[in-house]
């Protein structure tokens, strides 16, 4: 068995997600629970689903009894705000906006400005301030319904304090360094941090839904330890998979290589030298060996890349798939036509974040508890 290692800090090695379920006593996503949802939203799935991009869960099985039975639930999620954002950090909010638009309901967007700014020596509060507003507006582009969508960062929305308190009564220093591996040198600001993350599940006396990738579950696992003595629902979670970097399938994008991502503001020529350069296929030495043999896109990035977002028509992703096998088609042709979606997907992106930044200001919360 290959070695993988996926915490909320680092993603090492190929993962395998079905041995990860396992580890993690999470659930799968398995097709009743799809085809639940298809019936519930009366909606053709997206391409998350219908892909299985989206693999595990928490109690989604009961999210969907609550919606179904009229009590409804909430949609939480959030950002990290340490630099710019790139591809792989945008795709699940997309996610997230499917099940606010199809179910109709409430979202929290939390940004971690006080978070980054702890854990990262090189930097100054006012950076992670203003990254968190730049993220903001990104964020805002996927396209929220503003009237149901609280945006805020945890520094300006100091209410949130009153919400963790009672929280961080309920957790020991023990059992946080069990799950998070504090140590001795740990800043105290990051011994209590999980308390303000865990905070908004509370926010409503619903059940909450929280569409992430898996490596942010150990924070849930905490809150649903302690949620019900305070009288509130455990946490439901559904998991996504990892982005893979361009530079090979296994592990995450990281912002300490930058070539390795596509950012949202890299510049058409960047999006297509990226490309060129480092992405990872599974094609032969030579054209003549494809043709031959054929390539594989079970190992390929570019395949990937197509699969989880930039190809949403089925049937033509599976012709892709089958005509890389029978060698009719060569990796240039795959990477230019990655290049263009990608493009076109950066372009509208910066058309919608300008859209969107007069109405940004109303979707931030500064609600009363
Ligand atoms: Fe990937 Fe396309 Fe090359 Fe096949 S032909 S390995 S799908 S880039």
């Amino acid at each position: 068995e290959e070695e993988f290692k996926v915490t909320p800090w680092e993603v090492e090695g190929v993962v395998d997600y079905d041995r990860l379920i396992l580890e993690f006593g999470t659930k799968p996503l398995t097709e009743d629970l799809i085809e639940k949802t298809r019936e519930l939203t009366k909606s053709y799935l997206p391409i998350f689903l219908r892909r299985k991009f989206f693999f595990s869960h928490r109690d989604y099985d009961l999210v969907l009894k609550d919606y179904e039975e009229g009590r409804g639930f909430f949609l939480y999620t959030g950002r990290g705000p340490s630099g710019p954002m790139h591809i792989g950090h945008i795709i699940p909010f997309y996610m997230t906006a499917w099940f606010q638009e199809k179910f109709d309901v409430n979202l929290y967007i939390q940004v971690t400005d006080d978070e980054k700014f702890i854990i990262h020596p090189e930097f100054e509060f006012e950076d992670t301030k203003r990254w968190a507003l730049q993220n903001i507006f990104d964020i805002a582009a996927v396209g929220f319904n503003p009237d149901k969508t609280f945006i805020f960062q945890n520094s300006e929305y100091t209410k949130i304090y009153e919400i963790a308190i009672p929280i961080s009564k309920k957790i020991t220093f023990s059992t946080a360094r069990a799950v998070f591996g504090f140590n001795e040198s740990s800043k105290i600001g990051i011994i209590f941090y999980p308390a303000i993350q865990a905070a908004p599940t509370f926010f409503e006396r619903r059940r909450c839904l929280i569409p992430a990738a898996i490596d942010q579950d150990p924070y849930w696992r905490i809150q649903r330890d302690i949620a019900e003595s305070l009288g509130y629902f455990k946490t439901a979670a559904i998991h996504g998979k990892f982005f893979p970097p361009l530079t090979g399938i296994s592990g995450k994008m990281s912002a300490s290589m930058p070539e390795t991502a596509v950012y949202l503001t890299d510049d058409p020529e960047t999006v297509r030298s990226k490309i060129w350069k480092y992405a990872l296929t599974g094609g032969q030495a030579t054209a003549q060996e494809q043709r031959i043999k054929g390539g594989n896109p079970e190992v390929c990035v570019v395949f990937k890349w197509l699969e989880i977002f930039f190809e949403p028509d089925d049937q033509k992703l599976r012709r892709r798939y089958e005509d890389c096998r029978s060698g009719a088609i060569l990796c240039g042709e795959c990477k230019d036509y990655l290049i263009s979606k990608v493009q076109a997907f950066l372009r509208e992106h910066s058309e919608r974040r300008k859209a969107v930044e007069p109405i940004v200001e109303k979707m931030k919360y500064t609600g009363k508890l």
